[in-house]
């Protein structure tokens, strides 16, 4: 992509009232735009990030036998009503409208009961079991406190997985699939050596339930970490019991600030009993349906890796959600800036062009064109300037660990 060409401009400074690191950066770099408090828009930069995240996300999903659908954001009161999760006493965070009869909707906040609804009319027998749905898609939720930026939205993107078995051995083995996965795509993310597998409350079929919590100071959570093991407890949960339970000793652990970015729950029959959804065995006798509920914040991911992985002059993103691998940044004085222009242009295209490379063609100094480069944080910086061209090597610096080297193209070419 050619930088002359995004609308977006880089900005020395965040909105006033914008407190998070990671929205401040992501701002100022022009992924995304502040709407409101909570709200974000995301811009070509941005969603270039957000849809590698999704993929990776995607990948690890179909790996274990999901399927992708997408259920709808306006949902229906009365369907609502059955687990008793319409009334604003009971879920503090609805956003709620009126259709023009003055029937009442819900904006979805989650999709269990939508979901559930829906399956009984396709799941009857045995074997239309198991099914393991998914969709990543925006959710709505009223929070009082939208200060953490991304991590915090009041419209943001989940990544939901609802499982259906029969019989709950056949969960429980899901279960244990899905944990890998999820730290696959925290791994993969960049993010696997800061982020715990974590025993925390809210399991209503189970003792607990599981997070994943990354750790970070700009977290809300508290979690008490056994390093070595790679191992954590939900401060809400910390006991003897689920210490012995995860043969954990209380003198190992540590306590830090972390972020959720994902959690695994076991709901057993809590919503599929309410809607009928049962399932006839083999021999034709009426079996309730387990379910389970993963979900992962995909754009509490997004903001959890640039509030993680940044340093003080901007983001750094690990090569696999990059938005491109090459930042390509031509330097056109003290040199022949037509040769230096063709040598760029000649360039891009060798590494890879639009989707491998963005190209800083602007009419700038270097040192705007630099520092730009860092806050945006593509991981591998190309300089080509009349100096560079004049020793016939580029000149390549790693965002991460700021290395700088002089490389032939063919090596260029091999990183
Ligand atoms: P939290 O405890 O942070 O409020 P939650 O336990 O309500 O989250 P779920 O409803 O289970 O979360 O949602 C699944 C995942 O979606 C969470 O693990 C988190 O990563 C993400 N998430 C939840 N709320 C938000 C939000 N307001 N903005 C962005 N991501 C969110
Ligand atoms: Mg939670």
């Amino acid at each position: 992509m050619l930088q002359s060409k995004l609308f977006t401009k880089t900005r020395k400074e965040a909105p006033r009232d914008e407190v998070s690191k990671n929205a401040a950066l992501l701002i100022r770099a022009g992924y995304v735009h502040k709407e409101m408090a909570g709200v974000y828009s995301y811009l070509p930069l941005g969603i270039i990030v957000l849809k590698k995240i999704e993929e990776i996300v995607r990948k690890e999903m179909d790996a274990i036998g999901g399927r992708e659908l997408v259920l709808t954001a306006l949902q229906r009161k009365d369907v609502w009503e059955k687990v008793g999760r319409w009334d604003d006493n009971t879920v503090d965070v609805w956003f709620k409208t009126n259709l023009k009869d003055g029937m009442e909707l819900g904006l979805g906040f989650t999709h269990d009961e939508q979901l559930v609804n829906l399956l009984t009319e396709y799941v009857h027998s045995y074997k239309d079991l198991p099914l393991y749905l998914y969709q990543i898609h925006t959710k709505f939720r009223n929070e009082l406190r939208a200060k953490s930026g991304l991590m915090r939205g009041r419209e943001f993107l989940m990544k939901d997985l609802y499982s259906f078995n029969a019989t709950e051995k056949e969960q429980d083995e899901f279960y244990e699939k899905i944990k890998i996965a999820y730290m696959n795509i925290f791994r993969e993310c960049g993010i696997g050596d800061i982020t715990y597998f974590t025993y925390a409350s809210g399991g209503t079929f189970s003792k607990y339930s599981h997070e994943f919590q990354t750790i970070s100071d700009a977290g809300e959570d508290t979690i008490y970490v056994d390093e070595a093991k790679k191992i954590a407890v939900n401060d809400e949960v910390l006991n003897d019991e689920v210490l012995v339970g995860a043969g954990l000793d209380r003198k190992d652990l540590v306590v830090k600030k972390s972020i959720e970015v994902g959690n695994i729950f076991k709901q057993g029959t809590k919503y599929t009993d309410p809607f009928g959804l049962q399932y006839q065995d083999e021999s034709g006798q009426k079996k309730s349906v387990y379910m389970g509920g993963y979900g992962i914040g995909v754009t509490r991911l997004m903001g959890t890796i640039v509030e993680t992985l940044s340093d003080s002059v901007g983001i750094v993103w690990p090569e696999s959600i990059a938005p491109f691998k090459f930042h390509l940044v031509e330097i056109l004085g003290g040199g022949d800036a037509h040769k230096v222009k063709e040598s760029a242009a000649e360039l891009y295209k060798a590494l890879g062009g639009d989707d491998i490379v963005l190209y800083d063609d602007r009419d700038l100094r270097a040192g705007e064109k630099f520092s730009d480069s860092d806050l945006i944080g593509i991981p591998w910086r190309i300089v080509v300037s009349g100096k560079t061209l004049e020793g016939g090597m580029y000149e390549v610096k790693n965002r991460r660990t700021g290395e700088v080297k002089m490389l032939l193209l063919q090596d260029l070419l091999a990183i």
